[in-house]
């Protein structure tokens, strides 16, 4: 028997029950992974409300684990006992044409989603596929590896690659004491932008300014593209990465300059969004849509994060029997990066 946190069915918090359940068993293809640290985030949040409607219930969440495997099943060609790894969001097939064209995070046939149709990190043990793991890289801490695949390896993604952030433009990050914003605002400078961190929060804002912000706009409202505007001379910012979704995203596309694009990262809400498509199309912007990362974006995070070059914001280590506790802190906004379960 192993311990983990179990959502019974989707709903509040409380739906989060600490309990004891058998240990999994290896079957073909998958591999017994032993959970060091596991990321809780806003998607868990969303998941747990039941928004995402494949979710199957009973579930263990959990998408995004970080551990070391302790035992193979037959057919695993790509793991042995006791290499550390970390998860990617699903497993995907390996014989479609986007995983033969090395690009799995498209996979048509992957069906295996952690926290979703598959049991999650949310325990001492997690059964997974082969092909839903990636090799850790040695001097990166479990905890810390917990945060890179759905915040820091996206914040970066969505930053480096998605807005194809370069040299001396003026980039715009919302929620960006977040796990995802702080390294979209860390990569921003990284790649040599002046940067405008947008917070709901006065408490957060030095730690923000820390990680390079050069303006920090507190803003619940979400008018900030006044600010932005103003400290802009009237001209907007090139690019912005938005991490929260409806409440920010009319203030991100007001904030940008003509021909400026905004990635959608966050979503935080579900209800429908309206734009002002004249807006769009006087000034020609764009708006583009996050993705999972591949493994090669994974990999660059990795060795960033290694290097130094970027810094996982971890706001708690919380035991296990405490999921139910970070999600609060998490509906109450009241997390600056990520909270981490240890098992
Ligand atoms: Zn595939």
């Amino acid at each position: 028997m192993m311990k983990a946190v179990v959502l019974q069915q989707v709903g509040d918090p409380s739906r989060l029950v600490y309990q004891e359940v058998p240990t999994p068993t290896v079957t073909p293809g998958h591999v017994l992974v032993r959970v060091h640290a596991c990321g809780v985030g806003y998607r868990d949040v969303i998941d747990r409300r039941g928004d995402v409607p494949m979710i199957r219930t009973p579930i263990i969440p959990g998408h995004e684990f970080a551990g070391e495997v302790m035992a193979i099943g037959p057919g695993v060609e790509r793991w042995s006992v006791g290499d550390r790894v970390l998860n990617l969001y699903t497993a995907s097939c390996g014989h479609c044409e986007h995983c033969l064209g090395g690009d799995e995070r498209r996979c048509l046939l992957g069906n295996e989603t952690f926290g979703l149709t598959a049991d999650g990190g949310y325990a001492e043990y997690v059964l997974a596929h082969e092909r839903g793991l990636e090799r850790l890289l040695p001097d990166i801490p479990y905890d810390v590896a917990a945060t890179l695949y759905s915040a820091t390896g996206v914040g970066f993604n969505n930053t480096a690659h998605a807005a194809g952030v370069v040299l001396g433009e003026r980039v715009l990050v919302t929620g960006a004491s977040g796990g995802v914003g702080s390294a979209a605002l860390q990569t921003a400078k990284l790649l040599g932008a002046t940067v405008w961190a947008v917070t709901s929060s006065v408490a957060k804002a030095d730690s923000l300014r820390a990680l390079g912000a050069d303006h920090v706009i507190v803003n619940g409202t979400g008018d900030f593209h006044k600010q932005v505007m103003a400290e802009t001379g009237g001209e907007g910012v090139d690019a912005a990465i938005d991490c929260v979704g409806a409440p920010t995203l009319n203030g991100c596309l007001r904030s940008l300059r003509a021909h400026g694009r905004v990635v959608v990262v966050g979503n935080v809400d579900a209800r429908r969004f309206e734009l002002n498509l004249g807006y769009i199309l006087v000034r020609s912007l764009s708006i583009i849509g996050s993705d999972n990362i591949t493994r090669s974006a994974l990999r660059q995070t990795m060795e960033l994060v290694r290097d130094g070059r970027l810094r996982p914001l971890i706001h708690a280590r919380l035991p296990l029997a405490e999921a139910a506790e970070a999600h609060r802190l998490l509906d109450a906004r009241g997390a600056t990066g990520r909270v981490v379960l240890i098992p």
